[in-house]
C-alpha cells in the first residue's frame, strides 16, 4: 500500500484549468504561441499548436490539414517534414533554418549540439538539448508532457527540455540548467524560462505510485497534488459526496489524485536558481483544448506531436 496524507487540498477540475491565449497565425497559416515578453532581437522561441500544416492523420473532416510535427506511425514522413519547415519558417522567417530534434525517452540526459546535428541520420537520444551557436533551432516534442525553454540573456545560450512525469521525477530541467552552467558558464540569475502547454492538473489523474515517488524525491512533493472532483459531479451530485457509504477509494464519485507537472517544473527551475519572476507559464491544457493541442491521453494514444522551439538568431 502507498501512503497518502489525509489532507491534500481538493478542487473541481475546471477550477484548475489554465487556458492558452489565442495563437498567432503566421503568413504560412501556422498557429503558434509566442512567449509573452520574449520578442527579443537575439532570440527565436515559440510553441506550436495543431493549427496550420498539411497533415491529415489526426484531423477532423472539416479541417484542411494540421501541424503534426512528430514522425508518428500514423502520419507520412513527407507531411511531417513539410510541417516542420512551416513551423521553422513561422518562427524564424526562413524555412531552411536548421532544426535539431532528439530521440526522447523520458530521461534526464541533455546533449549539447551545433547546426550539424540537424543533419544526423539518427538523432541523439536525450530529453534536453542546448547550444550557444546562433542560427539553429532546438526542439522538444510533446503531446501532454511539459515543454520547457530556457535562455541565458548574458552568455547567449539556449535550451529545450521535455518533461513528462518520469523526466520531471528525474529532474530533467534542473539537470538542464546545470549543464548550461557547466558548458556555457550560465549564471542562474541571467536565465529566463518558459513553460509551455501540456496536460494540466485539471486533467492529469495519476495513480498512488506517482504520488509516492514524488513524495520520496521532492521535499515539496505533496504540494504538487490535489484531490480533484469532476466538475459535473460537483454541480449535479454534490449531496452524494456525503451520502455515499462505500469505503473510501471505492466510491464511484470519489475524487481522483491529480499532479501539477507545470508547477513541478517551475519549482525545479527555482531550485536551480532561476528567479520566480523570470519564469513564464504560457498556459494551455492539452486535454482541455483539443482543437488547439494534441493530447496523447485525450485521444487514447492516437495523437500527433507539438513542438517547443528556441534558438539564437543568426547573425
Ligand atoms: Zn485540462
Amino acid at each position: 500500500m502507498h501512503y497518502r496524507p489525509a489532507r491534500l487540498d481538493r478542487a473541481a477540475s475546471n477550477e484548475l484549468s489554465r487556458r492558452a491565449s489565442t495563437p498567432r497565425i503566421a503568413a504560412n497559416g501556422v498557429g503558434w504561441l509566442p512567449v509573452p515578453g520574449w520578442e527579443l532581437s537575439w532570440l527565436w522561441s515559440g510553441f506550436s499548436t495543431r493549427m496550420g500544416g498539411v497533415s491529415r492523420a489526426y484531423c477532423a473532416d472539416d479541417v484542411q490539414g494540421e501541424l503534426n510535427l512528430g514522425f508518428t506511425a500514423h502520419d507520412n514522413r513527407e507531411a511531417v517534414a513539410a510541417n516542420r519547415r512551416l513551423l521553422v519558417e513561422a518562427v524564424t522567417g526562413d524555412a531552411s533554418t536548421p532544426l535539431v530534434t532528439v530521440q526522447q525517452f523520458h530521461s534526464n540526459l541533455v546533449v549539447r549540439v551545433t547546426a550539424a546535428d540537424a543533419q544526423r541520420e539518427r538523432p541523439w537520444k536525450a530529453d534536453g538539448v542546448i547550444t550557444n551557436n546562433p542560427g539553429l533551432l532546438l526542439a522538444a516534442l510533446t503531446a501532454d508532457c511539459i515543454p520547457v525553454l530556457v535562455a541565458d540573456r548574458k552568455r547567449r545560450a539556449v535550451g529545450a527540455f521535455h518533461a513528462g512525469w518520469r523526466g520531471t521525477m528525474k529532474r530533467i530541467v534542473e539537470n538542464g540548467v546545470g549543464r548550461m552552467r557547466l558548458e556555457f558558464g550560465s549564471r542562474p540569475e541571467d536565465l529566463v524560462a518558459a513553460i509551455g502547454p501540456g496536460i494540466g492538473q485539471c486533467c492529469y489523474a495519476v495513480g498512488e505510485e506517482v504520488f509516492s515517488e514524488f513524495e520520496s524525491q521532492f521535499t515539496y512533493g505533496h504540494e504538487l497534488f490535489r484531490e480533484v472532483y469532476d466538475s459535473d459531479v460537483m454541480r449535479t451530485k454534490y449531496p452524494m459526496l456525503f451520502l455515499t457509504r462505500r469505503a473510501p477509494g471505492h466510491s464511484l464519485i470519489a475524487p481522483s489524485l491529480h499532479v501539477d507537472l507545470i508547477e513541478a517544473n517551475r519549482r525545479q527551475l527555482m531550485a536551480a536558481g532561476v528567479a520566480e519572476r523570470a519564469i513564464q507559464i504560457v498556459g494551455g491544457c492539452t486535454q482541455c483544448q483539443p482543437k488547439l493541442f494534441y493530447s496523447h491521453r485525450g485521444s487514447r494514444g492516437h495523437a500527433g506531436r507539438m513542438m517547443a522551439v528556441i534558438g539564437l538568431r543568426g547573425l
